[in-house]
């Protein structure tokens, strides 16, 4: 939150105009401009960046783009360890990845603010913004069963997704898990945390794209998958989408 205050400053400082609570609802394109639709206003532009996220696909869609992924969403849920156990955690510690999974892992992480936090498991969400077990979107879960990258999906990892279900709804599994990095660690240790939403492209085989995926058109650019490092990545991806864009726009 505080780097993002700071890069809000650093941007209105230099003229740059920031929309919150400004939602693209449509996106129509007239002779040589892009109006972007939002509930308040109509915002034209002769380029477009889209770097939505969750709904980085829809948007680019929206904007004509052909779009060979869908956006599939997954909770990455936390617990947090007690104030008086958070000494059993000195650093971070991080499971060895598995190359067959683009997800890292549950994992221990002390925060600057000394709190120590684990996880995230990685649950099929029932709505993109499904920050809860119980929030459930019909019209984006239709979207998300109905796509046959869903189900070629689900055959090659319905093993381990059924895993991380069970995982979400068993403190225990989800300890155990944990237990294996850090073996003194006890149920009683934890709480439950908060919970983030992973923006996963998923191609129509099934496969979880595990790269940045970004595509630049004559007058767009679409950020379709943006994994983790993508907050810690965020300034360098941010040079590297404007070194695109002068490329691409013929900015130079
Ligand atoms: C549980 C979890 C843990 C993670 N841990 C780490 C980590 O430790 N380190 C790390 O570097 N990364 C981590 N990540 C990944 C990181 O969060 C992403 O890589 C990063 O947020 C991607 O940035 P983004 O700008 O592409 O998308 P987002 O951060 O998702 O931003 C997209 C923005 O677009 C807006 N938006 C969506 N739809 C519309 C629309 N129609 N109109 C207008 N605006 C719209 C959204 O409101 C949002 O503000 C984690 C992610 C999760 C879920």
């Amino acid at each position: 939150k505080e780097v993002a205050a700071a890069m809000t400053h650093e941007l209105t400082a230099r003229g740059v105009v920031i929309e919150t609570s400004a939602r693209a609802t449509s996106i129509a394109r007239t002779a040589g401009a892009i109006d972007i639709a939002t509930p308040r206003t109509v915002v034209r532009a002769r380029r477009l960046v889209n770097c939505a996220g969750l709904y980085s696909d829809v948007v680019a869609r929206m904007a004509g783009a052909r779009v060979d992924v869908r956006i599939i969403p997954f909770r990455g849920e936390y617990y947090m360890i007690r104030p008086e156990r958070r000494d059993i955690v000195r650093g971070l510690i991080y499971p060895v990845p598995d190359p067959e999974f683009p997800f890292l892992g549950v994992h221990l992480t002390r925060t600057v603010h000394g709190e120590v936090e684990a996880g995230p498991n990685a649950v099929l969400a029932f709505a993109r913004e499904g920050y809860r077990f119980g929030r459930v979107s019909p019209s984006e879960l239709a979207g998300t069963l109905a796509y046959r990258g869903f189900w070629q999906m689900a055959r090659r990892y319905w093993r381990m997704g059924s895993y991380e279900m069970y995982r979400s709804l068993s403190k225990g599994a989800f300890v155990q898990a944990l237990q294996r990095l850090v073996p003194a660690l006890r149920p009683e240790d934890v709480t439950r945390g908060g919970a983030g939403v992973r923006a996963q492209a998923v191609s129509p085989d099934g496969s979880l794209v595990d790269d940045f995926r970004i595509v630049a058109e004559a007058d767009a650019i679409h950020v379709l998958n943006a994994p983790s490092p993508g907050a810690t990545a965020s300034l360098a991806i941010g040079r590297h989408i404007a070194g695109l864009a002068a490329e691409t726009f013929d900015l130079t």
